[in-house]
């Protein structure tokens, strides 16, 4: 690969190129389950229909290819993060959360295991989560984080100090950290792309280049036809704003990412991250990063953060003061890359609630159903959604009885939808800038409470 490479939907795609893309949908039909998008969440969703009934008719619509979104575009942390935990927590009791991040920690293992089961390849590597701390706010809030985390039941989590996390990764002016082994790497597109294929073989159809134009009780409608179906599920994420009614259901905001060119054995030893570790630090407005199987650095975080009106992106392509600005957190974590070059950037669109809580829902009556809002952690959570919207279909339906995924504090939450423009657009830019300033202001003065800004911005976005 020569040369820098803006979008191309993401560095992930770079080797194999786009994929050629399956058959739109031919004209009018039926079905018993149609699933609107191809991406993680509707490909699951899918996969463990039909695994837990093969003679289910199920369909996936999805307007451009499999893993065209977020999917085939994030960091790859396979982790057992899930946005709106502490809600949940709140909501419905400090049990009922703890349950749902068993569910998160299994749902680790549980991606692992149909990857091998299936026979492809996804990269994976099972190196946990690494998170540092790099001033004495940061600091202060890591061992706050990691404390919260072990209240939920996480026995497994060791928290490092400076001269511990050297020993894992170097990162520059690193104090302490907190590791998770529940977390892998994940190359994203192979994990895709092989959920496709082995949910194709297990004979639900795949329809791209079909995008659905609505979503009602009963079909889903499409320019080449439509399909009737008891049950509509709509698995859209970060595009679902675009959806007629679903404007200002879940803001579509952007996350912005690099690549490193392959770095040199002497660079490798410099950076030490010999286990793989899912990387990323305690800033407002922090970064994630992952060692890719090839050698590279992909490292991202938030770009120009939601764009006025709900517009998505057009291929991924990213602003120059965006890779700036990720490249100097790349240099400012590893002072020995300064040289490096960059290869690829790229972003996508995350699913963001007004209450930043993710959700899996099938309405009782009408068919309907959804699963997303992850914000920033959907590569595990959509299996979960994914087996939770499969047995959501078979209880409704009369098939099988509640389970312990059905249960679960996240199925059938609601929450009141964004505000109108233009007020959206600028509390969500509002919100950034704070988050930038906050960290600017906790490095410079090395004070060890967090800044006072960054909690009325977690205010304003509804975080708290
Ligand atoms: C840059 C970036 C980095 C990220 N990093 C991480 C990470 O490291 N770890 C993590 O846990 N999460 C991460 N995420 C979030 C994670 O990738 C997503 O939460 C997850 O992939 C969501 O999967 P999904 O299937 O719900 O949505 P998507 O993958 O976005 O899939 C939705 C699909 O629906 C299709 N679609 C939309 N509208 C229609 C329509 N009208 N008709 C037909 N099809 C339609 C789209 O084309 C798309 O393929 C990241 C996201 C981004 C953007």
């Amino acid at each position: 690969m020569n040369g820098f490479v803006n979008g191309g939907v993401s560095f992930w795609y770079a080797y194999d190129g786009l994929p050629a893309v399956r058959e739109p949908l031919a004209g009018d039909t039926t079905a018993d389950v149609v699933i609107v998008g191809g991406g993680y969440t509707g490909l699951w969703t899918a996969y463990y229909l039909k695994k837990a009934d093969p003679a289910l008719r199920v369909l996936v619509l999805e307007q451009r290819f499999c893993g065209y979104g977020a999917s085939g575009r994030n960091g790859g942390w396979l982790y057992n993060g899930i946005a709106g935990r502490d809600r949940y927590a709140a909501l419905h009791g400090h049990d009922a959360a703890v349950r749902l991040q068993k569910a998160m920690n299994d749902t680790v293992d549980e991606v692992v295991r149909v990857v091998e089961e299936e026979g492809f390849d996804a990269d994976i590597h099972q190196g946990g989560v690494l998170e540092v701390a790099r001033t004495p706010a940061q600091l202060a809030r890591l061992k706050d984080f990691h404390a919260h985390e072990l209240s939920y039941g996480e026995r497994d989590r060791e928290l490092y100090g400076a001269r511990e996390t050297a020993e894992r990764v170097r990162v520059a002016g690193a104090v302490g950290s907190t590791w998770t082994p529940h977390g892998a790497r994940v190359h994203p597109v192979k994990l895709v792309k092989g959920l496709a294929a082995a949910v194709e073989a297990l004979g639900v159809g795949i329809h791209e280049s079909t995008p659905v134009t609505a979503i009602l009780a009963g079909r889903a409608v499409t320019p080449y036809g439509t399909v009737r179906a008891p049950y509509v599920l709509r698995c859209t994420e970060g595009f679902t704003a675009a959806l007629k009614g679903e404007r200002r259901t879940w803001l579509p905001m952007n996350s912005s990412m690099i690549a490193t060119e392959p770095l040199s054995e002497r660079q490798w030893a410099a950076v030490g991250w010999e286990g793989r570790e899912a990387l990323g630090d305690m800033a407002h407005a922090y970064m994630y990063a992952q060692r890719t199987a090839d050698g590279r650095i992909a490292l991202g975080g938030r770009g120009v953060p939601y764009r006025f009106g709900s517009r998505t992106d057009h291929d991924g392509r990213t602003q120059r003061e965006t890779v700036a600005a990720l490249r100097e957190i790349l240099v400012g974590f590893f002072p020995a890359l300064a040289g490096v070059r960059v290869a690829h950037a790229w972003s996508g669109v995350l699913g963001v609630p007004r209450d930043w809580c993710a959700t899996v829902t099938l309405e009782r009556g009408s068919g309907l159903g959804w699963a997303g809002g992850y914000v920033g952690s959907g590569v595990a959570t959509a299996n979960l959604a994914g087996r939770t919207l499969c047995d959501l279909v078979r209880l409704d339906s009369g098939a099988a009885g509640h389970t312990g995924l059905t249960r679960l504090p996240w199925v059938g939450h609601q929450v009141r939808k964004w505000e109108p423009e233009p007020l959206r657009w600028l509390g969500v830019q509002g919100m950034y800038a704070t988050y930038r300033t906050a960290d600017r202001r906790e490095t410079r003065t090395h004070s060890a409470g967090s800044s006072r800004l960054a909690r009325i911005a977690d205010r304003v976005a509804g975080r708290h």
